[in-house]
């Protein structure tokens, strides 16, 4: 195949997805849409129900089975990140949970340097993504492509859980946190069809009501290697085994997600030049930043046998807090849900709920390397989970929080004995034994203007033309939830501002 279209974008995952329907709509240019993994209509991939995601996470055929490295700050434990190797990317095996962040995190970026990136920028980028049960308001969007439902049917312990984080002079559940306020406790909301039974993501939300546009082909089942530069510019995509290059006249868009975007540009020559040069590939663009800033959410089970039966729940949490501890920005987020989501040597017969404090912004940061110029081999992936001491600090206050929580009399009738960590535990081993990651990894190719920045503010590669990273690994810094509305933000906005040549037509107050 040596074919040529105006835009190619390398990766068909939430971002991808997003951003070959914006393309099409926008403009009249061609687009290719490039994708190792499989089309996303498998039956088990469009279910959202528990015991289906959880078993896609250690599936060869549509997860990338990524491992960490040794980590030291967990006892030397290896932590499984899976990632989506699927049309649909991990969006299309995630738990679903739509969480936007909080209006700081993303007046942090734009003070970080990145103009326009502020809350009040990004909003009709978050608006113009989703078709919001509630309908349009000044803060929710009505038309957009995702459907998004507030979850239908919480069980007994969750709502014991809200009233307990009432109780504790949290905000009351009834509300929205995607809205004006994010802390305290809510029910959480999540991407799915209408109907609610099945997943919705952006392969079945944005890219399959434009499967049949003449102009877009969309190649499955193929590995990407490179970027092709001639000389500092990108004039297409190699893929692999082969060597086959497909063109592109306007635009290469890599959308690999965190964990192959870095890799992909560094097999491409863009990266820090030493570690290059380890692995024979020339250095032509010398970016020290590719790789670095990796971070990732972690969380701790606090979990408790319950005195009542537990229907088993359709996501994994039912009830989400958030807490407000410093910086503006929420430092914990809970998930809450009906089943024992704790290590197996603690798991007992019969029902239970797990509290789950997350760790939302962690100060440890890592880094991504390449194990091998080979594009089929992962990479090293080495978060540095809990090197700084603070973050242990953030989770341990996050179990004793959980422990206030399920002290409330809401709990009366409901909570039997705490499984894990159990009362004559050391937190902080605890932590150190138990703590695992929540799938989100970000940072390894970050927006920003300084040594250690990866694309500028239009997420074009530095030194690089014709070359942006659009997904999760431009972001300069972690967002307060889960990571998957930001990435379809960013998409959006990626997608403004490649067809408005950097205006950002929404941003300006432009219709679609
Ligand atoms: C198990 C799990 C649960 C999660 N739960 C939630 C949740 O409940 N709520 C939430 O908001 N977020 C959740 N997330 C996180 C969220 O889904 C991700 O942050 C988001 O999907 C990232 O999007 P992306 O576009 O950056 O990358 P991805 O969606 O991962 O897309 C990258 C795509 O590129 C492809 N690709 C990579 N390398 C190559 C290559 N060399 N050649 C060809 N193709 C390649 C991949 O196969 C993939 O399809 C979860 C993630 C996981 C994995």
């Amino acid at each position: 195949m040596n074919v040529s279209f105006d835009y190619v974008i390398a990766g068909a995952g939430t971002a991808g997805c997003v951003l070959a329907r914006r393309l099409l709509e926008r403009t009249d240019a061609t687009v290719a849409l490039l994708e190792v993994g499989g089309p996303a209509d498998r039956d088990e991939v469009i279910r959202a129900d528990i015991p289906a995601v959880t078993s896609l996470w250690g599936n060869p055929e549509v997860a990338w089975l990524h491992r960490t490295v040794p980590q030291p700050g967990l006892g030397g434990r290896e932590v499984d990140i899976p990632q989506g190797r699927v049309v649909g990317g991990s969006g299309s095996i995630n738990a679903l949970m739509y969480v936007r962040g909080n209006p700081g995190d993303f007046d942090h970026w734009r003070s970080l340097g990145n103009p326009r990136w502020g809350y009040a920028d990004l909003l009709p980028y978050f608006k113009a993504a989703e078709r919001y049960e509630g309908g349009p308001s000044s803060l929710r969007g009505g038309t957009g492509p995702l459907h998004v439902a507030r979850y239908r049917e919480p069980s007994q312990a969750t709502k014991a859980f809200l009233s307990a984080a009432t109780k504790l002079g949290y905000a009351d559940g009834d509300w929205d946190y995607n809205g004006d306020r994010q802390a305290g406790g809510a029910f959480v909301y999540q991407s799915t069809r209408e109907g609610g039974e099945r997943r919705s993501s952006t392969a079945t939300a944005y890219l399959e009501p434009v499967l049949t546009d003449r102009r877009l082909t969309v190649v499955t089942g193929t590995l990407i290697d490179r970027v092709e530069l001639a000389g500092t510019k990108a004039v297409g995509v190699r893929l692999a085994p082969g060597g086959d290059l497909v063109r592109a006249s306007r635009e290469v868009i890599v959308s690999c997600g965190t964990l192959s975007s870095p890799a992909v540009l560094m097999r491409s020559g863009i990266g820090p030049p030493a570690h290059l040069a380890e692995h024979g590939i020339d250095p032509r663009v010398i970016l020290p930043g590719v790789g670095q800033n990796l971070h990732d959410h972690l969380l701790v089970g606090v979990g408790y046998a319950s005195q009542v039966d537990l229907a088993p729940p359709e996501l994994i949490a039912e009830g989400g807090l958030f807490t407000e501890i410093s910086h503006d920005v929420p430092e914990l987020q809970f998930f809450f849900g009906p089943v024992q989501f704790i290590d197996d040597e603690y798991r007992t017969e019969g029902p239970g709920f797990t509290f789950a404090p997350v760790l939302l912004h962690p100060r440890s940061r890592g880094e991504l390397l390449l194990r091998s110029a080979h594009p089929a081999e992962l990479p090293l992936v080495n978060p540095r989970y809990l090197e700084q001491e603070a973050d242990v600090r953030v989770l341990v206050r996050g179990i004793s929080l959980a422990r206030e929580l399920a002290a409330t009399p809401a709990f009366t009738g409901i909570r039997d004995r705490e499984l894990a960590p159990g009362p004559d535990t050391d937190l902080v081993s605890y932590v150190r034994r138990s703590a695992t990651t929540v799938w989100h990894p970000v940072g390894t190719c970050a927006m920003g203007s300084g040594d250690a920045a990866v694309v500028d503010a239009e997420l074009r590669v530095h030194g690089v033309t014709g070359l942006r990273v659009v997904d999760a690994s431009i972001m300069p810094a972690i967002t307060s939830g889960n990571t998957n509305a930001p990435t379809i933000m960013i998409a959006e906005r990626a997608a403004d501002l490649i067809t408005a040549s950097g205006e950002g037509l929404i941003a300006a107050g432009g219709e679609r």
